[in-house]
């Protein structure tokens, strides 16, 4: 593929997005796409609602759909927001969890706006050189390439990204890998986790009405000290998801088997959203109302066959998840 700035597919960066989002108290939401229904579905919310949107992408993704075709439908959305009435659609497209300087150097040059580099599974100094190393060539290209990076390791299972336990940030350290690195934004762990099984029920409580698990809270102190050693620095939360109880419930009615899938409650997103906390990835939740969605078309219509059939509600279901955590949640409605 030729070498491509993101600004002729008409992407935007992080930069502003985040520092407005800090100063007004919002997050930024970051939902991951594979799908053209998924895609659809982001756009169409973000539109409805006036959100900007990052729309990202893992290594796991371009593996399935195939860098090109992603990179392309990025540059169709943008497009598609127009069309939907949004004359200046604020989208990023971002590199999830980037795992070497090459995958984040070709996604530059095929026209992402931002990418992760994770290094976080590797000795604090190796992190700072290889998140260093992406910085340099991001922030040199014509035009600025935004790099998120991480510290501490979140616990899941995200793709190919998984770690058994995880260990909370340190914010000893953030300063001087912020200053070092010269990262635009930092993922931090701070009890959030991949997939949708966050947390074991025995990390749990649970509630003697309904026999639902109650997961432990977020470490709120680590996230305060981490804002009092970086003020006004964008920090970023991975494994944020939900894992909705009804679409869970509606897997598990239709055929599925979810037992004790358990998320991050909402109330302690909104709650991090109003801090430095300015983007808050989003994946399982949209895989959990296209799976629920599905299933219970099937279940209800067994002589369907044409996937126009069945993924019509699981884009509808979706874009309502969406829209739910737009406007509920992180708060980044009538942003544009
Ligand atoms: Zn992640």
């Amino acid at each position: 593929m030729k070498k491509t700035s993101y600004k002729e597919l008409g992407l935007v960066n992080t930069k502003q997005m985040f520092a407005k989002a800090i100063k007004g108290g919002y997050a930024i939401p970051a939902f991951n796409f594979n799908t053209m229904e998924q895609m659809q579905a982001i756009v169409q919310a973000a539109v409805e609602t006036k959100s900007p949107v990052i729309m990202q992408v893992s290594k796991g993704a371009r593996k399935y759909a195939n860098p090109t075709i992603l990179r392309y439908m990025a540059q169709g959305a943008v497009e598609y927001a127009k069309e939907l009435g949004c004359k200046k659609p604020q989208i990023v497209l971002h590199l999830d969890h980037g795992d070497s300087f090459e995958t984040c150097k070709s996604c530059i040059d095929s026209g992402f706006s931002s990418v992760m580099i994770d290094g976080s599974s590797l000795p604090f100094a190796e992190n700072i050189k290889l998140t260093k190393k992406v910085v340099n060539y991001a922030h040199k290209q014509k035009d600025y390439v935004t790099v998120e990076a991480e510290l501490g390791v979140l616990a899941g299972v995200e793709d190919e990204v998984s770690a058994a336990e995880s260990h909370y940030t340190k914010p000893e350290e953030v300063v001087e890998f912020a200053t070092k690195t010269g990262c635009d934004s930092l993922a931090i762990s701070i009890g959030t986790s991949h997939g949708a099984y966050k947390f074991k029920p025995e990390q749990c409580t649970r509630d003697p009405k309904t026999g639902k698990l109650i997961p432990p809270p977020l470490a709120f102190d680590v996230l305060k000290a981490i804002e009092k050693k970086l003020p006004g620095f964008p920090i970023v939360l991975h494994g944020s998801s939900s894992v909705p109880q009804e679409e869970v419930d509606t897997i598990n009615k239709y055929g599925g088997k979810l037992p004790d899938a358990v998320g991050i409650p909402e109330e302690q997103l909104r709650k991090a959203a109003k801090s430095a906390v300015c983007k808050i990835n989003i994946d399982s939740d949209s895989r959990l109302a296209m799976t629920a969605a599905v299933r219970k078309h099937f279940a209800e219509h067994p002589d369907h066959f044409d996937p126009r059939q069945y993924l019509t509600p699981a884009r509808e279901n979706m874009k309502k998840m969406y829209i739910h955590k737009i406007m509920k949640v992180l708060g980044s409605n009538d942003k544009l």
